[in-house]
């Protein structure tokens, strides 16, 4: 089976109603973005690839990652990256051990900071490592928490509206590091978004759904 995000017959019901279906893959590099209204059912679908899909639903259909099967595994042996629109970072903790969240646990101390420290250098935030996230411009804090989920070496990114809240240069700017990044990563990127510049932004093809 083919590398990349694959979602095969995808369908995510709410009793008896239908929220959405969905039959497409994404291959490594490649961005496709779901444009649809507010309760379409965007935030839902990525719940249901992440492994956290809320009871009151009912999900069918396989997402596959590489060819391997992970709707079956627990969320956090997916190996999948989400970014949303209002990204929390830990509060009174720094910069630095915020991002050490992203990182494997089996990774020793002095790597980790020097992993930490490259991450904060890729985004131009080069000596952020001991700064409190409250002092944070909202750019800075959109860097940060790309890195925190790059860091754990995702083999997708999610992008839930990510970039809704920021202002329009800023908007701009953060659009292409995001994109930029998963690029040079190779990851399958799955923007789901109701804005038709995010989608554009992408650079991939754009699925609608209906409501
Ligand atoms: P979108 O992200 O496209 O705005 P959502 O996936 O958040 O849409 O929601 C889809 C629909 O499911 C909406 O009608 C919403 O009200 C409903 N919904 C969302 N979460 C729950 C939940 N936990 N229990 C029941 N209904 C929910
Ligand atoms: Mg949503």
């Amino acid at each position: 089976m083919a590398d990349g995000l694959g979602l095969s017959n995808v369908t995510i019901h709410r009793g008896e109603t239908c929220l959405l279906s969905v039959d497409t893959h994404i291959n490594r590099g490649e961005a496709l973005t779901i444009m649809g209204p507010s309760g379409s059912g965007k935030s839902t679908l990525l719940s249901y690839i992440t492994g956290s899909l809320d009871l009151a639903f009912k999900a069918a259909g396989s997402v596959t990652l590489d060819g391997e099967e992970i709707d079956t595994k627990p969320a956090h042996l997916r190996q999948i990256g989400i970014l949303f629109q209002d990204d929390l970072l830990f509060p009174h903790m720094s910069v630095g051990a915020n991002l050490s969240f992203g990182l494997d646990r089996s990774i020793p101390r002095v790597e980790r900071k020097d992993r930490i420290n490259a991450a904060l250098d890729s985004v131009g935030l080069a000596g952020f490592f001991d700064r409190d996230p409250a002092t944070l411009s909202g750019g800075q804090r959109a860097r940060v928490s790309l890195m925190r989920t790059l860091l754990s070496d995702p083999k997708a990114l999610l992008l839930d509206e990510p970039f809704s809240r920021l202002d329009q240069d800023l908007r701009q700017q953060v659009r292409e590091l995001v994109f930029n990044h998963a690029k040079a990563q190779s990851l399958p990127v799955l923007l789901v978004t109701h804005d038709m510049d995010d989608a554009q932004a992408a650079g991939g093809a754009i699925l609608r759904l209906d409501r």
